[in-house]
């Protein structure tokens, strides 16, 4: 049997930064997050512009308060104009205006 503290997987963020932002955003909630296949190595405070996937995991008694969260998340991200970088195609959410991956502006 699964224990209520073992950490369940919820979420594949797109990079280490969405993981770090959804990390924060349950973090708000008292959820603590693991956090699976981030890159390991940077300085605290710096950002791994990498494109890796990374795991969001929960313990498995926060999971259905998390994926609540998560899908609140993903919906207004879908709500949301998304617009993508015309020098290396990559999507960004519309509060930025520069590209995450190659600082190119839209
Ligand atoms: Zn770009």
């Amino acid at each position: 049997m699964a224990s209520p503290f073992d950490w369940v997987e919820v979420f594949s963020a797109q990079n280490a930064i969405e993981a770090n932002l959804l990390k924060g955003l349950l973090a708000l909630d008292s959820i603590k997050v693991l956090l699976k296949g981030e890159s390991l190595g940077g300085a605290l405070g710096e950002i791994p512009f990498e494109q890796t996937e990374v795991k969001i995991c929960v313990p498995q008694i926060k999971q259905r308060q998390a994926e609540k969260i998560l899908l609140e998340y993903q919906s207004k991200q879908q709500a949301s104009n998304d617009w993508q970088c015309t020098n290396c195609n990559e999507y960004n959410g519309c509060g930025f205006e520069v590209c995450w991956f190659c600082s190119i502006s839209k």
